[in-house]
């Protein structure tokens, strides 16, 4: 239930916001098909329409026959080629900065090595420098560019455009990034975590093809997740929604984790995990595949010589594999039983790999009923979101307040 008044402004851009979506989820649709999907009059259609064009955010493109005989309608699109922002993503020892057009064009990406704990001001002007560079040096049109998208890991205070703690990667908490970026680069900010904007750029990028609910989970060096219903992604009341890296798995003697806990899920899951436990107890005896294929060198173990090793037979690549994919599927079992989501969808360099993949899909199956089988899928755009997500949450955002910057 709406608590809140509506002025006109407000309807004014509502209408232009829902119109806006619509044309971005669809592609195409005429003025006709716009007010009866929108429930908007004739009359409210052709003056968002007329000023639309007049800002060159849409434009006409074409005709389709309408349902009556002999007549066509002109279709209306979005111009998403000539409008881009800038993307700003911080994770743990690494940034990257990027532009990306609306209609998903990656216009640069670059990334930018970090120190652990990376001093918050300091690393803020280094990136408005590396952004400043690009844009100068790129040679392809950014059309309006409207502003920079901030996707940062950990947690976003409650005024959405703080970082309350970004679990190592920055030094201070309580950090106003968006205040200071917008010092930096002249441009207006939004801040997202991480993992929320890769789900919102999938959510974007699937136009609608989409469920009503997807509960996303990003493998990287650690565990994430996020949860969206509709078009609205989760936050939570302490916008914490869907760290599934740190539910607490062992109880006892379990690893440190960079949450500051012991024992999480992410400590015997994550690629990262799953890496080190091989490389702990690498021997010729022990793992003998292992072995052999990184000529008993501890350093030449990564994730994937793991679970290759795991798939020809390895019996201590094996069990660690094995015990990764049930903790995980164990996690996202109670997702399913709790929240129901229409799919899953699986993101990271892990889910290339058959062996895991496969083992995970066999675990998901055990003690499930069919009534709560949940389809879960690779994501479609599997590796290349990093390169988008940030600026396409500016996009987003844009999109959402109907086009209107202020
Ligand atoms: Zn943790």
């Amino acid at each position: 239930m709406r608590t809140e008044g509506d002025n006109m402004i407000g309807l004014r851009r509502q209408n232009r916001a829902a119109v806006l979506l619509a044309l971005q989820r669809h592609g195409g649709l005429s003025r006709k098909r716009l007010a009866s999907m929108l429930h908007l009059t004739p009359a409210a259609m052709t003056k968002i329409a007329a000023e639309l064009i007049g800002e060159g955010l849409i434009f006409e493109d074409g005709s389709v026959p309408s349902g009556s005989a002999g007549r066509r309608e002109i279709v209306l699109r979005l111009n998403d080629q000539s409008i881009s922002a800038l993307g700003v993503s911080i994770g743990l020892g690494k940034a990257s900065v990027s532009a990306v057009r609306a209609d998903g064009t990656v216009l640069f990406f670059e990334t930018v090595p970090l120190p652990i704990r990376a001093p918050a001001e300091r690393t803020v002007q280094l990136l408005s420098d590396h952004l400043m560079k690009q844009i100068q040096r790129c040679k392809q049109s950014f059309g309006r560019l409207l502003g920079v998208g901030i996707a940062v890991r950990g947690v976003v205070g409650a005024d959405g455009r703080t970082v309350k703690t970004s679990f190592d990667a920055l030094d201070t908490e309580d950090f106003p990034i968006c205040d200071s970026f917008e010092a930096q680069t002249g441009y207006p900010a939004v801040l997202s975590n991480n993992v929320r904007a890769l789900l919102s750029a999938e959510l974007y990028l699937s136009r609608s093809e989409k469920p009503e609910s997807v509960f996303f989970l990003r493998c990287g060096s650690g565990i994430g997740a996020a949860f969206s219903d509709g078009d609205e992604i989760m936050e939570g009341d302490r916008r914490q929604c869907a760290e599934i890296g740190h539910i607490p798995v062992i109880r006892h003697g379990g690893k440190p984790c960079h949450c500051g806990k012991s024992g999480c899920l992410e400590t015997i899951a994550s690629p990262a995990a799953i890496q080190a436990e091989a490389q702990a107890i690498l021997s010729e005896s022990e793992t003998p595949l292992l072995w052999k294929l990184t000529n008993g060198g501890s350093n030449a173990v990564t994730t994937a010589r793991v679970l290759q090793a795991a798939r020809g037979g390895d019996e201590g690549a094996l069990r660690i594999a094995d015990r990764a994919a049930q903790a995980l599927s164990d996690a996202l079992k109670s997702v399913v039983y709790l929240m129901d989501p229409g799919k899953i969808v699986l993101y990271g360099k892990i889910f290339e790999q058959p062996y895991f993949l496969s083992r995970l899909r066999t675990e998901m199956d055990v003690g499930v009923d069919t009534a709560h089988a949940t389809p879960m899928e690779k994501s479609r755009f599997n590796l290349t979101l990093e390169e988008k997500a940030a600026g396409l949450l500016y996009i987003n955002h844009f999109y959402q307040n109907g086009g209107m910057e202020e």
